[in-house]
């Protein structure tokens, strides 16, 4: 398979007098040789890089190799561009600090309007493109749980559909196909509604410890796995579904129930009667 890349056509950054913007072959850039966002902080690990250069560049990538056909789609640049952010922290520190990133990018989260706009009307989704874009792959990665599948698809993307346009659909049976895993509930609720897909669990029993719980979510059926410390030191799988399941937790007490929200970006709630 020939790979043929952005770089081809060169890469520069050219000093602007606003902060930054991606541009094929020549980044604006404006960010004063500050660390962070023009010198601020938000990152939730003490931001000691320049955030429009790894941010803007990652549209090398998301935007410029692979780009949307749709700007309703741009959420592949934005979402891919602001995970490609929390990989570079993976890459220079470790990933529990990544994870920590990621999660500090939750506060920019709205949940106002769908992430993905209405097609052919020349029209966005939500701001929510950059950060839920980011923690819906952030969640994904914990759902497919084997970084090297989950690589050889980041990988595979910019491979398969280099130098071409393509549609939210596209990207989403792609890494269905490619992890194994029919991903397109995920995507859809993140992706087409606006608000999280919310854990919701009620107490059933205190001794032995045990739980109803289940997905409240606009998608019918809706059944993504996630972890949850089920036991003493004991972090797995378990699989809600819409409808109420039980599950007993002798060797725990409510207090140290806790679903893996670190690693899956969804709502908890619990439901008293
Ligand atoms: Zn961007």
């Amino acid at each position: 398979m020939a790979i043929i890349l952005f770089y081809r056509d060169g890469y520069k950054l050219v000093e602007t007098p606003y902060l930054g913007m991606e541009h094929q072959s020549a980044i604006a850039y404006g960010n004063e040789y500050k660390t962070g966002y023009a010198g601020t902080d938000f990152s939730g690990i003490g931001q000691t890089w320049d955030y429009i250069i790894i941010h803007e560049t990652a549209h090398e990538w998301w935007g410029n190799n692979i780009t949307t056909k749709d700007i309703a789609d741009m959420w592949v640049h934005e979402g891919f561009g602001s995970y490609a952010e929390a990989l570079y922290v993976e890459c220079t520190s470790n990933n529990a600090t990544a994870i920590r990133y990621l999660n500090a990018q939750k506060k920019k989260v709205k949940n106002d309007l769908p992430v993905v706009g209405p097609c052919d009307v020349n029209c966005e989704g939500s701001g929510d493109m950059y950060a839920k874009g980011s923690l819906m792959l952030h969640t994904i990665r914990n759902i497919i749980a084997d970084d090297d599948v989950w690589f050889s698809i980041i990988k595979g993307l910019q491979k398969d559909f280099a130098l071409q346009t393509v549609t939210t659909s596209q990207i989403e049976n792609y890494m269905s196909k490619k992890s194994g895993k029919d991903l397109s509930k995920v995507f859809e609720q993140y992706l087409r509604y606006k608000d999280l897909p919310v854990f919701e669990y009620r107490v059933k029993s205190e001794t032995p410890f045990a739980i109803e719980y289940r997905w409240r979510a606009d998608v019918d059926g809706f059944d993504m796995p996630v972890k949850a410390t089920i036991g003493i030191g004991v972090r797995e799988f378990i699989y809600p579904t819409t409808q109420w399941q039980t599950i007993e937790m002798p060797n725990l007490s409510q207090k140290n129930f806790k679903v893996a929200e670190d690693l899956f970006f969804i709502k908890i709630k619990e439901v008293k009667e």
